[in-house]
């Protein structure tokens, strides 16, 4: 049924992240721990959540940190303005465009600039609103103008990345 390969199987994914985020009581803990020890697929869970929340918290942008990435986003997205999720969309398919040109002008790490521009997304997400508030209480105005500087350039290079493949497939044609 599971690739733990336990009978019965204790894999419980939930378990996992709640581990990795540290909200287990030390009994339950003690527990899913043992269970990891002997289970490469939970440990496998286990250690890409805690790179995910390593990654997360590496922003910066949420002082409320999400529980799990998955989780975080089914959480902001459908609380967030019609605006911003529309912006997203857009920035979503222009990490699209950018990551599929720059790999077809000339191979060249379209997986840092999709992360780039990831990042920047995530920040218009996760940065608007009620954490915007938050962040800018905290910290003041210095991390959104680098967040709102750091969007700004990545949609920059996107479109001018898109720009250059246009003229070039124009003088193709
Ligand atoms: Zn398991």
């Amino acid at each position: 049924m599971s690739a733990c390969g336990q009978d019965p199987c204790a894999c419980d994914p939930e378990k996992v992240f709640e581990l990795a985020d540290g909200s287990l009581d030390s009994g339950r803990e003690r527990e899913v721990r043992g269970h990891l020890a002997s289970c490469d697929g939970c440990r496998e869970l286990y250690e890409r959540e805690l790179d995910l929340n390593a990654f997360l918290s590496s922003l910066d942008f949420s002082r409320t940190r999400p529980r799990s990435v998955c989780q975080g986003v089914a959480m902001a997205l459908p609380t967030r303005p019609a605006k911003v999720r529309i912006l997203w969309g857009l920035l979503a398919g222009a990490l699209l465009v950018a990551a599929l040109v720059s790999l077809e002008l000339n191979g060249a790490q379209p997986v840092i600039l999709a992360m780039n521009i990831l990042g920047a997304c995530w920040g218009l997400v996760a940065g608007s609103a009620d954490v915007a508030h938050a962040v800018l209480a905290a910290a003041g105005t210095t991390i959104l103008l680098a967040l709102a500087l750091g969007a700004l350039i990545d949609i920059l290079i996107a479109l001018a990345v898109v720009s250059v493949s246009r003229g070039r497939r124009a003088r193709e044609a």
